[in-house]
């Protein structure tokens, strides 16, 4: 591609909204525009990275024997009704209604329509295993899309499932895409990690999520440095090693706590750590008032909620919810006298006598609180997120908690999908059987903005060249001169022939206007061609990921270009 052509409008300035390094660059690097809140139209360099990225995928998918094929993108809301998902899946799915009245959605994953596509085709165990992929645009109504790519209302999706006749069947589809997903990442040259991730209702140890590790990752990871121990924190369990408290207390008292609605407003009035605090948490639970209690240094953990109620929808209670079952402010939720259907309290609480607790009545709190003596609670459990002072669940060792961005995310469904539809088939014997499912997601998209955070300077993009737009940018400083024109042309025919992709600027621009651009695309490779050097006998190289240059010979340019390459390749193999 010729530069004096191209639409490759770069920006000096960051957008306004734009918050991290990956949605600023994308922009300034004219790889993206926005339309709207969450919805980007990708620009012709935007759209070569999500290709590269797709082919990638494409490759280890059919390398799997996931075959492709592509579903629409609108789907009737009768297979959602069949799944229930119609009514539970929430804001994020956008319905709409056709010109017969008809009940419609745009899809933001695709189980109930490859569920109804199977269960219609497949009747006999020798039809099994069925595993298809597509790549395709997902629209999610998300509530705070923001970081650009990152979290969009529409973006692309590679979504895979398998249909398997037995359990054995669907760990081996299960496996086959996770090697499937190490091959992926470790080709696009990001550092990533997969991690156990929370299986929700289904239960189990099925599912894993692919992080790419960044600082700006909305994801915390909790990765033993001991052993190989890596979950998200939503699910790592917390081990608990303390003794029941066999302690006791006077009775509970009162206290004014004026103006106090946070833990540390509690404790700077009280003069308490936050350790002699109990927080009462309040949830909306499938409908029903639920209290969590956990230390006032803790965090309760919603998922692990979720998961030991069998909830299909948790909420932390709104504050007309919170005033309404505390007859108090915001703020001053307890546990003592609290009219709810459950009170659940971390598994350190156990025995907990003398803690500081909300009153249920405005600027007041209690003293001198015990659980088992003043409290009814209903169970004590794994309620709290775990923090860097917990052990390893597994090893004991210590855990260090890098931030992640999810990538992609592999599931073992079982039958959740295929019980509902009745994709159903008949095995060896002639008897019906339900097919054990799979889903597997890759954010396309997201990963084109995860590789930019993970690979940036003060210049702009280090694109790791499986996504690069262009391997390699040709800058023509003297575009003027016909005789560097001419070599330029030269090379660009050459390094196209040996079939990468080049971008050769031939703008009539200055040279630091070059530089810069270049840099801030990004490709992994520049090449420099001016008046002096032509006289010189020698093209500039710089390797953009250690800024490296150095000059091949005009003379002897293939075979030190194909050199200069493999320097390049290798810096980027990822340990
Ligand atoms: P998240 O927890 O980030 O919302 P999710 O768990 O809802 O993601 P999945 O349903 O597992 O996502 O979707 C598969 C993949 O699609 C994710 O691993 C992620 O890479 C990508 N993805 C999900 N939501 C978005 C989004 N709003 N924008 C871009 N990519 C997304
Ligand atoms: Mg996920």
């Amino acid at each position: 591609m010729r530069w004096s052509t191209a639409y490759i409008p770069t920006l000096k300035e960051s957008p306004a909204d734009a918050e991290v390094i990956s949605h600023k660059l994308l922009v300034r690097a004219g790889m993206v525009r926005k339309l709207t809140s969450g919805l980007y139209t990708y620009l012709p360099l935007g759209v070569k990275a999500i290709n590269n990225v797709a082919k990638v995928v494409r490759e280890e998918m059919d390398r799997a024997g996931f075959q492709e094929l592509l579903m629409p993108m609108v789907q009737p809301a009768d297979l959602w009704k069949e799944t229930g998902r119609w009514e539970f899946y929430g804001k994020e799915l956008l319905r709409f209604k056709d010109r017969n009245e008809r009940d419609y959605c745009l899809g933001p994953t695709h189980e109930e329509v490859i569920t109804d596509l199977v269960r219609g085709e497949v009747k006999s165990y020798r039809q099994l295993p069925v595993r298809l992929y597509q790549v395709q645009s997902k629209f999610r109504d998300e509530r705070r899309p923001r970081f650009g790519l990152m979290r969009g209302r529409e973006f692309v999706m590679k979504d895979a499932y398998s249909f398997d006749a037995d359990d054995k069947g669907a760990d081996s589809s299960y496996q086959a895409m996770r090697d499937a997903y190490v091959r992926i990442f470790t080709r696009l040259g990001l550092k990533f990690r997969p991690v156990e991730a929370d299986s929700g209702s289904i239960g189990g140890n099925f599912s894993h999520e692919f992080m790419v590790l960044a600082d700006t990752g909305e994801d915390t990871i909790a990765a033993c440095t001991a052993c190989q121990y890596a979950a998200n924190v939503e699910r790592a369990a917390v081990t608990w090693q303390g003794t029941v408290c066999t302690a006791s207390c006077p009775p509970w008292q009162a206290i004014d706590t004026p103006s106090a609605h946070t833990v540390e407003e509690v404790c700077a009035q009280l003069g308490v750590p936050a350790t002699s605090l109990i927080k009462t948490m309040l949830f909306d639970v499938d409908g029903e008032a639920v209290a969590v209690l956990v230390r006032g240094d803790r965090e309760v953990n919603d998922v692990k909620l979720k998961n030991h109620m069998h909830a299909t929808q948790i909420n932390l209670a709104s504050p007309e919810q919170v005033k309404a079952w505390t007859q108090a402010p915001v703020g001053f939720a307890g546990p003592v006298g609290l009219a709810v259907k459950y009170i659940f309290a971390d598994n350190e609480l156990q025995g907990a006598t003398d803690y500081v607790t909300g009153a249920n009545k405005g600027d007041t709190h209690l003293l001198h609180v015990s659980l088992p003596r003043d409290v009814q609670v209903s169970a004590y459990g794994d309620f709290r997120t775990i923090t860097l002072a917990d052990p390893c669940p597994r090893c004991g060792g210590r855990i260090e908690t890098p931030k992640g961005i999810e990538v992609g995310h592999i599931f073992k469904l079982g039958t959740k999908y295929s019980e509902a539809m009745k994709a159903t088939y008949l095995d060896v014997n002639g008897k019906e059987q339900t097919m054990i499912m799979g889903c597997y997601g890759i954010g396309v998209s997201r990963v084109v903005a995860s590789a930019i955070e993970q690979n940036n300077d003060a210049g702009g993009i280090i694109f790791p060249p499986s996504i690069a737009p262009f391997s390699v940018v040709l800058l023509n400083l003297d575009p003027k001169k016909e005789e560097v024109s001419a070599q330029a042309d030269a090379l660009y025919a050459a390094l196209q022939d040996t079939g990468l992709s080049v971008l050769l600027d031939d703008r009539d621009e200055r040279p630091g206007v070059k530089f810069k651009d270049a840099d801030l695309i990004g490709c992994p490779m520049q090449l420099v061609l001016g008046g002096k050097g032509l006289a010189r006998g020698i093209v500039e190289c710089k390797n953009r990921k250690t800024g490296e240059k150095g000059e091949l010979p005009l003379a002897d340019f293939a075979s030190a270009f194909a050199a200069w390459q493999q320097q390049v390749l290798a810096d980027w193999v990822v340990e």
